[in-house]
């Protein structure tokens, strides 16, 4: 990572370095991907999005020569960006710090000639070959894409969340903690995220409330065990935030009670949000085949309704969410992408990758 800024309650962002405008710094000259000036850049493979699913497919899609295009999001990344130590990802037995982990993903990436720009995908069209997606005023032109996008944290949408967001409402412990030591501070959720993020934040709270709405967790055995046995840590099952009191800052919850509907008053310095994620697909949502919770359906394997875009990680999951599967995702659509441009001889060679899989 070249430079991280910290800024209080307001998140982090890492600049990977690769800058947010295409046209200035040229893509590598070729039929591959090229610029004419004032024109599109032209790509053998775009990839949306930049996360575990996003960079693994520009690993497989870069040894392949297929130069690839990430248009990695102005928030690069993906979700391990705001997580904290990530124990479960093979290969590191002491455990990795999310962002840590993303820079290697992109460093792996880039060393095999991947271009990464930070830019968010306002518009695609995908009516036609090659297909066309425009991105900070720049309109990118691909023979092949895949749609990597992930998903983004849900709030609860109470006026009174939305005020205090950045005055004490969070959705990322890890961004945020920090500030709150030896305060006391309430966590709403009770699915893995919140069960991790419960814990990560007694490293710097004096007590943490778990606020879970039903009256049990959907989160991991080992999780819930822990959470459970923290001293810090003080669960309440079937209880809901119907308001955060304060006016420049939190300073309390007005918190109901599932079954009953009885409310009660909570002071606390800080309240975080792990209640899950929507999956990011709305610039797809006119092309794509979506289903009732937003995610993308894939058709055979990773290709999608339409030949020639395929779709990788947490956008398309919503069984298992992992980083280590957005991986394999990933890896499964750079392939699929490799042997379909292949067919579609848009890449005159068998490459390596696209053996192995045949
Ligand atoms: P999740 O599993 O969908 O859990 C969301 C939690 O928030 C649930 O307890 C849910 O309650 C609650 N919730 C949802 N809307 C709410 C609302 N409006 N008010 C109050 N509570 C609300 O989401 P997640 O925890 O982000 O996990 C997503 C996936 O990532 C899971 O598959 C998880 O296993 C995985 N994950 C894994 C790790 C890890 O292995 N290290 C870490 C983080 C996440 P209900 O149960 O009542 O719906």
């Amino acid at each position: 990572m070249t430079d991280q800024t910290t800024s209080p309650f307001g998140g982090f962002t890492i600049d990977f370095g690769a800058g947010g405008d295409a046209a200035a710094t040229p893509l590598p000259d070729g039929i591959a991907a090229g610029v004419t000036p004032g024109g599109p850049v032209e790509a053998k493979v775009v990839i949306v999005g930049s996360g575990p699913a996003g960079l693994t497919a520009a690993i497989y899609a870069a040894r392949a020569n297929l130069e690839p295009v990430v248009l990695g999001g102005y928030a690069p990344g993906g979700q391990l960006m705001l997580t904290s130590d990530v124990e479960n990802f093979p290969g590191f037995p002491d455990g990795i710090m999310g962002p840590e982990l993303m820079t290697l993903f992109r460093t792996q990436a880039e060393r095999f000639g991947t271009r990464v720009v930070d830019v968010d995908v306002d518009r695609v069209d995908f009516s036609a070959r090659p297909f066309r997606l425009w991105a900070a005023g720049v309109e990118y032109r691909a023979r092949a894409v895949i749609v990597a996008t992930g998903a983004s944290a849900l709030w609860l949408g109470l006026e009174s969340e939305e005020r205090l967001r950045g005055r004490g409402v969070s959705a990322c412990a890890t961004c945020d903690g920090f500030f709150f030591r030896d305060r006391e501070i309430a966590v709403v959720g009770g699915g893995d995220t919140a069960l991790e993020e419960t814990l990560y934040l007694t490293r710097f709270a004096r007590k943490v409330h778990m606020l879970v709405r039903r009256d049990e967790f959907r989160g991991s055995r080992i999780m819930r065990d822990r959470a459970l046995a923290h001293p810090k840590v003080e669960v309440h099952f079937l209880t809901q935030v119907a308001e955060v009191l304060g006016d420049e800052k939190v300073e309390g919850l007005r918190l109901r009670d599932s079954v009953t509907g009885a409310e009660r008053t909570m002071p606390i310095d800080g309240l975080f949000l792990a209640i899950g994620h929507k999956p990011n697909t709305d610039v797809f949502r006119d092309w794509l085949d979506i289903d009732e919770k937003g995610y993308v359906v894939a058709h055979e394997h990773s290709a999608s309704g339409i030949e020639g875009v395929f779709v990788a990680g947490d956008v398309d999951d919503h069984r298992y969410r992992q980083a280590v599967t957005a991986a394999g995702e990933g890896c499964r659509a750079a392939i699929d992408a490799e042997r379909w441009l292949e067919a579609e001889d848009v890449v005159e060679t068998t490459t390596a990758a696209a053996a192995a899989a045949g």
